[in-house]
């Protein structure tokens, strides 16, 4: 698992290093990012921050957000009919797990799914760089919503 008090730890100080001025509402989307197991798009990372910050703007989140990718503190995951989602938690590549129905987003800790690039490299001589896991599917907690309506 992730220490999610030594990445709030990790990206303060590389934005420190970056020369990068830490605002009160910088320090929030890091705080809510690092802490987050959920994948938030940075509309819901908005609504978060407005409740602390209600002055705050979505262009404020979206320019940290930015920052932090660029740094390499966030990972990005792009969808072409839905909102970009981020995780704070895990910046690397790293397989996830896609609720069709809630658009719920977590990480399975299946060790040979994170094995894979290193066979990959390994069977095709790639230096891998990058790479994109996603399953699709319903979650358990859709799957028991679903089957209740049916029956009532
Ligand atoms: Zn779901
Ligand atoms: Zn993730």
């Amino acid at each position: 698992m992730v220490d999610r008090a030594t990445r709030l730890k990790v990206v303060l100080s590389k934005l420190k290093q970056e020369g990068c001025r830490i605002t009160p509402q910088r320090l929030a989307v890091v705080k809510i990012l690092a802490n987050s197991q959920e994948h938030l798009s940075a509309e819901k990372i908005y609504d978060q921050v407005k409740l602390d910050f209600p002055y705050t703007s979505l262009a404020t989140i979206y320019k940290t957000v930015t920052l932090l990718k660029k740094m390499g503190e966030v990972m990005e995951l792009g969808f072409v009919d839905d909102s970009n989602r981020y995780d704070g938690a895990r910046p690397y590549p790293h397989p996830h797990l896609i609720c069709l129905n809630c658009k719920k987003i977590i990480d399975p800790d299946i060790p040979a799914l994170s094995e894979l690039p290193r066979e990959l490299a390994q069977k095709t001589g790639y230096r891998i760089m990058d790479h994109r896991l996603d399953f699709f599917g319903i979650c358990p907690g859709c799957q028991t919503k679903k089957q209740s309506h049916t029956r009532s």
